[in-house]
């Protein structure tokens, strides 16, 4: 996949080519990285990128111009390497809420374009002419659109096939069955008094799964019950998440 991020500040999202499991993915060439910067386009002497808001008030937006062309260049690089009509995203507090199927639904396609906004904002005419989609990454507003663009890029990219070592750790993960994911636990068997639940080291992986299973939709049903809602549950699960809150009850009746 290649991904294009137009953005005033470039080195801040080149991290994502450079660490951790983007930025080995990146080296093995499953994914690529193009920086466009809107300053580049600017005309005039100052090399300005935004200017005062029409109607007054606080800030600065961003101008249409210099982003039109950079998010042009980006979109011709991506189809001078096969990409036919590459999506332009731009990172938006105003945008859709970003959901697991959303970040799947993106990892198949070959390019995008992703626009990170700076200052107010960027002029909405650049929006309507030149952007297909919106995302947010949450109810709060940061100062760009960099970091936005950082958690697409990374949430997208460990979707692609062959990214994670071990195929299973993208599929049980949190949100992929509709759940957050269950505890873990490593060395030592006795923490801080606390001892590992016996389950886990039984040997007995049916056993093992039905317990991370329980777990989960009890998380799920504590945390985030509007997505069991939205699932809906197996009977099995129903029974599962019924065991849940009897130990959980007599967990607290025991304390
Ligand atoms: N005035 C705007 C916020 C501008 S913040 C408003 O209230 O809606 C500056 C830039 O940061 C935005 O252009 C956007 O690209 C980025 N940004 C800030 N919060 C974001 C969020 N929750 N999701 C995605 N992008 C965000």
């Amino acid at each position: 996949m290649r991904i294009e991020v137009v953005t005033l500040f470039p080195e801040l999202v080149a991290a994502a080519a450079v660490h951790g499991v983007t930025g080995r993915a990146r080296e093995r060439g499953l994914w690529t990285l193009g920086l466009t910067n809107p300053r580049d386009f600017a005309t005039d002497r100052h090399k300005s990128v935004d200017d005062r808001p029409y109607g007054g008030g606080p800030g600065m937006v961003m101008l249409a111009a210099p982003l039109d062309q950079a998010i042009g260049a980006a979109r011709e690089r991506l189809v001078q390497n096969g990409v036919s009509a590459p999506r332009v995203i731009y990172m938006s507090p105003r945008g859709e809420p970003l959901r697991h199927a959303r970040v799947v639904a993106l990892a198949v396609e070959s390019g995008l374009v992703v626009v990170a906004g700076r200052y107010e904002g960027v002029d909405e005419r650049l929006l309507e002419r030149a952007v297909d989609l919106e995302l947010a990454i949450g109810d709060f507003v940061v100062s760009g659109g960099e970091l936005p663009a950082l958690l697409l890029i990374d949430a997208v990219v460990r979707q692609l096939p062959g990214v994670l070592n071990d195929a299973q750790s993208s599929v049980e993960e949190s949100f992929v069955a509709g759940l957050l994911d269950c505890p873990h636990y490593t060395r030592p068997e006795v923490y801080a008094g606390c001892a590992v639940p016996a389950v886990l080291l039984s040997g007995d992986h049916a056993a093992v799964a039905r317990w991370r299973l329980k777990q989960a939709l009890g998380r799920t049903w504590l945390r985030r019950p509007e997505l069991l809602a939205a699932r809906g549950m197996s009977k099995e699960e129903l029974l599962l998440l019924d065991e849940f809150r009897q130990e959980r009850e007599g967990g607290k009746n025991a304390r």
